[in-house]
């Protein structure tokens, strides 16, 4: 698969998770959803997870089972997370676009990871990680904007700006 096809999401909001809804998860027939957390669960730069992201897991979780996989490598940090969102199954320190803990989760969800055919959906705010890896496994990629604190000032997002030329570049435009 050419780079620029396994950077290409299967869907790109132009919101944060929360504008992600379950019309999605129903019309793609999605069995599960794997969350990245910095950025997309949490802001950066916080410990906490807005109660928003909290009621909108809870609302999730009726309909999918939700399994987070960061590439953080604090586990207790991410085990927190996890404890709010549900709980729900966590994998920290995954080294996407690594598929090794991906593919880890996708098994938590009961489902083969040799044969996921969009069944799976991945949710995240990079392109290098999030997006790279859940294409090379055949996922239902859905790029978000980074969540933010309201009135807080927000970081430059530089890499996400790199990785958004280097797509482009690789598209040939
Ligand atoms: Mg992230």
């Amino acid at each position: 698969m050419p780079w620029a096809d396994l950077l290409q999401p299967d869907l790109t909001l132009t919101g944060n998770i929360l504008s992600l809804g379950p019309e999605v998860v129903e019309q793609h027939r999605l069995r599960g959803l794997i969350l990245d957390v910095d950025e997309t669960l949490v802001p950066w730069q916080s410990t906490q997870v807005p109660r928003e992201v909290i009621a909108w897991g809870k609302m999730m979780r009726q309909l999918v089972p939700l399994v987070l996989v960061s590439n953080n490598l604090n586990r207790h940090r991410i085990a927190q997370i996890a404890a709010e969102m549900g709980p729900v199954a966590f994998f920290h320190g995954a080294g996407k676009p690594s598929r090794q803990k991906v593919r880890a989760a996708v098994s938590a969800l009961s489902l083969d990871p040799d044969r996921i055919h969009k069944q799976v959906g991945i949710v995240g705010d990079r392109l290098l990680t999030d997006v790279l890896v859940g294409n090379r496994l055949d996922m239902f990629t859905i790029l978000v904007e980074p969540i933010t604190i309201a009135g807080a000032s927000q970081p430059t997002y530089s890499w996400r700006r790199v990785e958004f030329w280097l797509f482009r570049t690789l598209q040939g435009r």
